[in-house]
């Protein structure tokens, strides 16, 4: 079975998912936003191991906690990021632009542009590459169990800026279009902010996708 623990965490409250196969324990960490102690702590309480960190997108407030979260989980997991957003991480998620000076990590070692798919335990999900509000932006999605983790590519009712560096809303609604939407009315998208939402839930009342029809 799929246990998600969510938590939302630092200084603009992001959303950060600690996801497991509870029939081996193996587990993994979407977007450590910050306090990695905490997250690390509840893995350790529900005898969850976290292998891996999988970055949506390497944005400072999702990723601020893998530092702490790799001093404390030994071994340390592995990160996952696109390629395409690897300056940004290297630009420690761009927290100088807002005043932060983040750690960022371990350097992540594996590549989501060769990678298609990525698993935790016996739980595979596919990589979605879905750039506009950055570069490498990914999208995690189990159509096992009917999820997707979309970062900040779209919210409930809303959808992920474009006015950062590297940002494309272009290429976003692009993105939307071939990414979310294409994805059956009853997955459930877990977002980088805010509350959860579903695919057809945001085809039919999220403003941004509603009017694109009227075009
Ligand atoms: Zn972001
Ligand atoms: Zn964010």
């Amino acid at each position: 079975m799929l246990d998600i623990v969510q938590f939302v965490l630092g200084p603009v409250e992001t959303n950060s998912y600690l996801i497991a196969d509870t029939s081996s324990g193996e587990a993994a960490v979407i977007d450590p936003a910050w306090d990695g102690d905490e997250i690390a702590g509840a893995a350790a309480q529900r005898k969850y191991a976290i292998r891996q960190v999988w970055l949506t997108h390497a944005h400072f407030d999702h990723l601020g906690g893998t530092a702490e979260l790799a001093r404390v989980v030994q071994p340390a997991p592995v990160v996952a990021l696109h390629a395409g957003d690897l300056p940004l991480w290297e630009a420690r998620g761009g927290s100088e632009l807002f005043g932060f000076k983040i750690e960022p990590g371990p350097k992540p070692s594996i590549m989501l542009d060769k990678e298609t798919r990525v698993s935790v335990g016996m739980i595979g999900f596919e990589v979605r590459h879905a750039p506009g509000h950055t570069p490498g932006h990914v999208v995690f999605y189990t159509p096992e169990y009917k999820v997707a983790f979309c970062g900040d590519v779209i919210f409930a009712g809303s959808i992920g800026r474009t006015d950062l560096p590297g940002g494309s809303y272009r290429q976003l609604i692009q993105s939307i279009q071939t990414q979310i939407l294409s994805l059956p009315d009853d997955t459930r998208l877990l977002s980088g902010h805010g509350p959860q939402t579903t695919v057809g839930e945001e085809r039919l009342s999220n403003p941004f996708l509603t009017d694109l029809d009227l075009q």
